[in-house]
């Protein structure tokens, strides 16, 4: 009997269609070739070569920030002398030798913190909200309580770190066990993409599922666009309920830990504000982030998962844990200078992202910078071939490039970076992988409109001519 996708769910995903539009495997499972990918040599190093080489080798670049931030003085160099000294690959072996990740502490604090993550998702109210319509024309619901579990889940930390400190005890275990924590978080990573991977073959949740053909790079990419457990969004999980959660957390523990070790520096704290204002706004936007390319793109594979899991308590929050044992004493000015930076670099990265939410959710009948917002009616064909309609905005940052809202994101975690000053490079890591990653991401975005739009996205290329800084790129 061939298994269908469910019909409908409140709080689930509003199937547009009930039946696969392309090919059917005999579990009833959509069979999705990649047929506008390269194929040959650069298929293979596309589909098989890369995804291969990059779930072997990110794992490892976590471990080397964590080492490099807590044992090298915060050196990269220093971390590349001391591994080689054994042979850099035995050298790092030798550090994923001394973890124990069955350590009670470890486990426990990992699964204590899914456990109550999702039981607050579950709990905690919040309004309806939808998702972009998929190709294949169902609209993934949600319950908007992203900043509602975010509050919650702050005010519980502070009541717990009380509770501890009255006890003789401190939730900076958490440093002091991170690199433990980060290779159980691998760990538990493969065993959730395991299942997805399975799940999305054998139990989609929606009909945007299916395989590539190549096993590889389904592991790498996923089955499943919005894969559901019990219910449970798995991506809302792993992207905002764990990764963009535990990051706020992080920073917080590690400025305990700096002012256990050294008292009060203003460094950290300054780092820890820009991120904490960063965080919330991130929250109140939820709804949103529903909307981006991690949601509407991405599938829930290794690299999704992996990088919630991982990467983001092991590299985005490994400028706070680089503060810790370089503490910096920047004095008042210049704190309250890059502070203020930061804060303004926050607020015109969030109106831009509110002037494209905006002019869709009025139907383009609002005022940007204080004039008739100007746009573009863009048609596009769902899968099935029904004919959908959605507006590119024209004016407001939207009309300078077409994604400035990139610059004050990168200027923002500049700002929060630079407290640690020019020492190492290392507190810089972040900022150089987030460069990387949203120029890759004007490239892919320009793609991925390029076929949903056709002619109406050529039409906003000439419009806006730049990707992302005007007269430059
Ligand atoms: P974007 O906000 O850039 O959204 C891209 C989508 O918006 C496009 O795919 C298209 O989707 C739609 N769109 C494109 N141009 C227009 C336009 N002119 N008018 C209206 N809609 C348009 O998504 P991102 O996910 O890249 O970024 C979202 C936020 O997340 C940003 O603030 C970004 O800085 C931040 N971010 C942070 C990262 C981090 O690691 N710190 C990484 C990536 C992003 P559609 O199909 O709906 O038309």
């Amino acid at each position: 009997m061939k298994r269908q996708p469910p019909k409908s769910a409140e709080n689930g995903i509003r199937n547009g269609t009930t039946t696969p539009s392309n090919g059917v495997m005999s579990n009833g499972v959509a069979k999705q070739q990649p047929t506008t990918g390269p194929t040959g040599f650069a298929g293979f190093l596309h589909y098989t070569f890369v995804p291969v080489f990059l779930m072997v080798t990110v794992p490892n670049l976590s471990i080397i920030i964590w080492y490099s931030a807590t044992e090298c003085d915060g050196s990269f160099l220093v971390c590349f002398q001391r591994l080689s000294q054994r042979g850099f690959v035995s050298g790092l072996w030798g550090i994923w030798a001394d973890f124990n990740i069955v350590n009670p502490t470890v486990c426990g604090i990992i699964l204590g913190y899914c456990a109550f993550a999702v039981a607050l998702h579950v709990l905690l109210p919040g309004p309806r909200a939808e998702g972009p319509v998929t190709p294949k024309g169902n609209i993934p619901v949600y319950k908007d309580n992203g900043f509602f579990c975010y509050v919650v889940t702050m005010a519980a930390f502070a009541a717990l770190t009380c509770f501890l400190k009255q006890n003789g005890m401190s939730p900076t275990v958490v440093y002091d066990h991170f690199g433990e924590i980060l290779a159980c978080l691998t760990v538990f990573s493969h065993v959730i993409c395991v299942m997805l991977y399975i799940k999305g073959l054998k139990f989609p949740s929606t009909s945007d599922c299916g395989s590539s053909g190549n096993v590889v790079f389904d592991y790498y990419w996923g089955t499943e666009l919005y894969p559901r457990v019990f219910g449970v969004d798995v991506k809302v999980f792993t992207n905002c309920r764990f990764g963009m959660t535990v990051w706020p957390l992080l920073v917080l523990i590690f400025a305990i830990k700096s002012y256990e070790l050294h008292g009060f520096v203003d460094s950290i704290w300054v780092s820890t504000l820009l991120q904490m204002i960063y965080f919330t706004k991130f929250f109140w936007w939820e709804s949103g982030y529903m909307r981006t390319i991690d949601i509407m793109l991405d599938r829930a594979g290794f690299m999704i998962c992996w990088g919630c899991l991982v990467f983001i308590p092991g590299l985005y929050a490994s400028v706070s844990l680089y503060l810790v044992n370089q503490p910096v004493r920047l004095g008042l000015p210049l704190s309250l200078f890059i502070a203020l930076a930061g804060i303004v670099s926050i607020a015109v990265n969030y109106i831009a992202d509110k002037q494209k939410q905006d002019v869709r959710a009025s139907d383009g009948q609002c005022q940007i910078w204080g004039r008739k917002a100007e746009v573009i009616r863009a048609k596009y064909h769902l899968e099935r071939g029904e004919t959908r309609e959605s507006l590119l905005l024209v004016s407001g940052y939207w009309g300078l490039a077409r994604h400035f809202h990139y610059v004050p994101e990168l200027m923002l975690a500049f700002f929060w970076s630079v407290p640690g000053l020019f020492q190492n490079l290392m507190v810089y890591t972040y900022v150089i992988f987030l460069t990387i990653l949203l120029v890759h991401r004007t490239f892919r975005d320009d793609r991925k409109c390029g076929q949903k739009y056709g002619e109406y996205w050529q039409e906003y290329c000439r419009r806006v001519p730049y990707k992302m800084v005007p007269g430059l790129f």
